[in-house]
């Protein structure tokens, strides 16, 4: 392949977007420092322990309705049942009412059954008499009493390390008594934004500069509590100031991220500067559209990850390698990406080589509800304003040239 080629003609000699990917988790080797946090701190980190439960779940029998505890074996033949009420038990009481026999209690949900009742009666099917409840509906030895260690017995597994500790992780980890958990520190990413044409939306534009969107896409892409995110901000293209920049980083940062110049133009100073600091680079072109100029690799215990500068390509490649990298680094486990099906409304017509990802938006549903996607511009690397109006991404195979109206396809949803 002619250096610096970018036709599609050679992308076959480029990595397929799935092959850069297996590269790409293969070199990002998860950190190995954990620590220990109060559960409060734990929300949004990433979980290093397995877990399992400290308690029973429930911890003691309790009433899983409203209504009356009783003794079945205190009821009659008759078909109106009927029996008096000898106290009243609420969560948090300690379960120890005790009745005379014959007698049913009060419950309430969550409260504890008393050990020689063996079923709760809903209030809905109790009439309330000025001598106790009547019911005709005979009740079954058992109902309505959630057991003590029904859910999960204690020691029971709960959570396997390498997960992110959601709104269900910590509703479980609560409710399993931890008080504190152990999870991977935070991971130290730093990001730049490579481009002398760069100015900070607000400031005045001069001929020749744009705004800067990669540095905001980034910022909120990264926006998570197991990232401790350090923003160099701009960096002019002035190869001296790059490299050094570029060597710093790699000092402190367990992942770096820049976007621009990893090109093949003679102001794509990255591969060659990654390189002289001692770089090792493993990808440097991968078979996709939008972002054929992606690079990583690694210099010391730094992961370095180079992103194309057009908008478009920069979002793609970091959504569709990128962010896996980054996930595997920071001690997640891989969740592959898994694509819905969806329904092209319009013929496509393409050339071949490079798996495409193109912004589409959802034009109606099938009467099965897949969505019915319409294709945004084929020439859209650049263009962010679309990216933001697109519903996702399709997926167009690398081989494919065309498809009809009605096929079906791969849809990536944002
Ligand atoms: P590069 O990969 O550096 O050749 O940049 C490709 C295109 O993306 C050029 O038109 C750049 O001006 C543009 N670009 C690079 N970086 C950014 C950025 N941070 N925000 C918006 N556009 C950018
Ligand atoms: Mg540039």
């Amino acid at each position: 392949m002619p250096d610096g080629c970018a036709c599609d003609r050679h992308a076959h000699m480029y990595l397929t977007v799935s092959d850069a990917l297996a590269r790409g988790l293969s070199v990002a080797d998860p950190i190995k420092e954990t620590e220990a946090v109060p559960l409060i701190d734990a929300i949004g980190r990433v979980l290093a322990q397995d877990c399992t439960s400290k308690v029973d779940m429930p911890a003691f029998d309790n009433s899983a309705m409203d209504g009356y505890a009783i003794r079945t074996a205190d009821l009659g033949n008759g078909p109106v049942l009927a029996l008096p009420v000898a106290g009243r038990i609420a969560a948090g009481d300690d379960g120890t009412h005790s009745a005379p026999a014959g007698a049913a209690l009060r419950i309430f949900t969550g409260a504890p059954v008393p050990s020689d009742f063996d079923a709760v009666l809903m209030q809905e099917d109790c009439e309330v008499t000025a001598d106790g409840i009547r019911f005709t509906r005979r009740p079954k030895p058992g109902q309505h009493i959630r057991r003590s260690g029904e859910d999960l017995k204690a020691g029971a597994p709960i959570l396997r390390q390498g997960c992110e500790i959601t709104a269900r992780e910590a509703a479980v980890l609560a409710s399993a008594g931890y008080g504190e958990v152990t999870v991977y520190r935070k991971l130290k990413v730093t990001i730049f934004s490579t481009g002398s044409e760069l100015r900070q939306p607000g400031e005045e534009l001069g001929p020749g500069q744009i705004y800067n969107s990669n540095r905001y896409m980034l910022r909120a892409l990264l926006d998570k509590p197991w990232i401790d995110l350090t923003d160099v901000g701009p960096v002019e293209d002035e190869p001296a100031v790059l490299e050094q920049v570029l060597r710093e980083t790699c000092e402190s940062a367990d992942l770096i991220i820049t976007t621009g110049g990893v090109s093949v133009g003679d102001e794509d100073h990255m591969p060659r500067l990654f390189a002289e600091i001692g770089g090792q680079t493993d990808v440097m072109k991968v078979a996709m559209k939008p972002g054929k100029p992606i690079m990583f690799g690694r210099r010391g215990d730094a992961l370095y990850v180079g992103l194309p500068g057009n908008p478009v390509s920069a979002y793609v490649t970091w959504q569709i390698i990128g962010s896996h990298m980054m996930a595997r680094r920071a001690g997640l486990h891989h969740v592959p990406q898994t694509p819905e099906n969806a329904v092209l409304a319009e013929p496509l017509e393409r050339r071949a080589g490079r798996q495409e990802y193109r912004p589409v938006v959802i034009e109606g549903v099938m009467p099965d509800g897949t969505p019915r996607l319409r294709l945004m511009a084929s020439s859209y690397s650049g263009r962010v304003a679309l990216l933001a109006q697109a519903d996702g991404l399709a997926v167009i195979p690398a081989e494919t040239e065309t498809l009809a109206m009605g096929q079906v396809l791969p849809f990536l949803r944002f």
